[in-house]
């Protein structure tokens, strides 16, 4: 009765009485109910001519392959949401890694494809990570950034602390620019997921109103928008008939941003980003304030400029105070080299941070510091704790993209794209009879 006592722990006794209801509303002894709900997010996305990505605990998926391989024929992606619905900080590094084997085994022999993992309960540690890496999993979807979009006062005390046993369950960080990017982890790109997710609007703080949850959406999507990053949205699919017009009201509000929100899977999200970790700029100086730019990149490169004049080719306004530059060869006037001057002693960590981010920059002397548009001299690197990590990484993003100064770099996301949305879910059950299996296939892990 694992199961009971962590949803009693962590949702209250109320909340769990309140989820056996809805378990039976939700979910029925077929496959049917979860079908239209996976085909309703499937049919909103393909108006926008995108796919969801959903993830299925293994055991899940091998009592529903046919469903499943429908639903992958339809053009969505499916990723792998743990062997069993249980929370890997429970499991030693061991453990997590032969239940991950066993999750990839059932998945294969399955023929269903994958190429990410998200764990429940967003239960990652550092042992994961290595886990996903050593099992060639290509990225993780399980870094939670909280946006402050709901008036808590607005809610009793009793409902406050279920949203807010959630967080902590979570364990979710503030956003920033640089917070809502993706990132990698060695080889594993680790791509953030953005909360409050449906379930705690619907579940924790009973907010039912398709109009209200579409407007909680929405408003991360414009925080994501302003941020420059990615909204991944955690739908679980036994709320999707329920959500399905806050989803056409968040997609239709992406949609209509001035500049286009790059709507897509996390599998393409994790391909983008490796493409774009390829990407170059070299400058080269042709005579005083000249500089001739090579992009090394691909035709989805977005390159941006801002502060300086592109002197040959032409510009089109993008973000704030910021320029496309369609082409990949130009020369640039600027009253300064548009990019980061490094002094030799920061460490190499720092470059390398600043190059996925997609900013160039050079080594120099402090005596030059001035010649560019911005110096850098940090050879104490990027912090040891992942806070640390988190604030420095964060504070250098925001910097250097409220940067007053000459700058060339390239955007996040493809195609001139401010920010990208992915639709997910995690099918934690498909019928009644998964959700009960659950409480004994937890047990049974152990
Ligand atoms: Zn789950």
């Amino acid at each position: 009765m694992e199961l009971v006592f962590f949803s009693i722990k962590t949702k209250g006794i109320h909340n769990f009485a309140r989820r056996l209801k809805t378990v039976f509303t939700r979910f029925g002894f077929t496959e049917t109910k979860t079908q239209r709900a996976l085909s309703t997010v499937v049919d909103a996305l393909r108006t926008y001519h995108a796919e969801p990505t959903f993830f299925i605990p293994a055991v899940v998926l091998g009592r529903h392959p046919a469903l499943m391989a429908k639903i992958g024929d339809s053009g969505a992606e499916i990723g792998i949401h743990g062997y069993v619905h249980n929370d890997y900080r429970a499991l030693s590094a061991a453990e997590q890694h032969k239940q991950t084997e066993k999750a990839i085994s059932v998945f294969n022999d399955t023929h269903t494809p994958f190429q990410g993992f998200r764990n429940p309960y967003l239960g990652w540690t550092a042992a994961s990570l290595q886990v996903f890496t050593q099992l060639g999993f290509t990225y993780d979807s399980n870094d939670a950034v909280i946006h402050d979009v709901v008036d808590l006062e607005k809610f009793s005390p009793l409902l406050r602390s279920g949203y807010e046993k959630s967080l902590a369950l979570f364990q979710a960080i503030a956003p920033s620019a640089y917070a809502v990017r993706p990132y990698f982890a060695g080889k594993l790109l680790r791509i953030p997921t953005s909360i409050p997710d449906d379930e705690m609007l619907f579940d924790r703080l009973r907010i039912t109103d398709p109009q209200q949850v579409g407007r909680i959406w929405s408003s991360v999507m414009q925080r994501v928008y302003d941020l420059g990053g990615v909204y991944t949205l955690n739908l679980h699919p036994e709320r999707a008939v329920l959500c399905k017009q806050a989803l056409k009201a968040l997609l239709s509000f992406a949609h209509e941003q001035p500049l286009p929100v790059w709507i897509t899977s996390l599998k393409d999200v994790a391909s983008w980003w490796k493409e774009r970790s390829q990407f170059r700029l070299t400058l080269t100086p042709l005579a005083p304030e000249h500089w001739q730019v090579e992009a090394i990149c691909t035709q989805r490169a977005t390159l941006l400029v801002r502060g300086l004049v592109v002197e040959d080719q032409s510009v089109v306004p993008w973000f704030k105070g910021n320029s496309q530059v369609l082409s990949h060869h130009f020369t640039v006037k600027a009253s300064r080299c548009p990019c980061i001057g490094l002094s030799t002693q920061t460490s190499q960590e720092v470059e390398d941070f600043l190059c996925e981010q997609g900013y160039p920059c050079v080594r120099c002397s402090p005596q030059d510091a001035q010649k560019y548009a911005y110096y850098l001299d940090m050879p104490e690197g990027l912090g040891t704790t992942r806070e640390e990590q988190i604030q420095r990484k964060s504070e250098l993003v925001q910097s250097i993209e409220e940067l007053d100064a000459p700058l060339i770099y390239f955007g996040v996301w493809p195609d001139g794209s401010r920010a990208a949305l992915s639709i997910t879910g995690d099918i934690d059950s498909v019928t009644i009879q998964d959700f009960f299996l659950r409480i004994i296939e937890v047990q049974q892990s152990k």
